[in-house]
């Protein structure tokens, strides 16, 4: 069994009953093989982000004890993301659901398809108070 690392895991939606899609990520995310599902942060509401016209967002953030590496917990995210019937069009466009590996444990990433730390980080306030508010249960 590899070692387990903690990942920290923002959740956000802007259509539909937003509310109940964090729920069912949640569920689905500690369902996940091998992963547990140690804490979720308060939820906040931010103002949209992108193209013009858009929804508020919630927004949330988890943090997950898990076996997995990161490029796989990238694939399960994408998974549950369409689970929730995201489409993928234009980029920061509305979505049902967004879930973002923020960090995790001290891996650095650099791929093309998956950075982490997520390169936003510094620049959104509201994911630094979710990961201040989860930082306590890393032990
Ligand atoms: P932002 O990443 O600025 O919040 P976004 O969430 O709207 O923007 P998406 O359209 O959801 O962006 O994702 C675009 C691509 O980002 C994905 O296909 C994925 O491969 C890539 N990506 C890179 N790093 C990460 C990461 N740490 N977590 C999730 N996706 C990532
Ligand atoms: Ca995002
Ligand atoms: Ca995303």
């Amino acid at each position: 069994m590899p070692r387990r690392e903690w990942a920290f895991v923002a959740l956000g939606s802007n259509i539909g009953d937003r509310a109940r899609h964090l729920t069912v990520a949640r569920a689905a995310l500690a369902e996940l093989p091998n992963t547990e599902l140690v804490a979720a942060s308060s939820i906040d509401e931010t103002a949209p982000i992108g193209p013009p016209g858009q929804k508020p967002y919630l927004n949330q953030m988890v943090l997950l004890r898990t076996a997995l590496p990161p490029r796989t917990l990238l694939t399960r995210c994408q998974a549950i993301e369409r689970a929730a019937g995201r489409v993928r069009d234009q980029r920061w466009g509305p979505r049902t659901l967004d879930l973002d590996i923020v960090r995790f444990g001290e891996h650095r990433v650099t791929e093309p398809e998956l950075s982490i730390p997520h390169p936003e980080l510094p620049h959104r306030a509201f994911w630094q108070r979710e990961l201040a508010e989860l930082q306590p249960h890393v032990r």
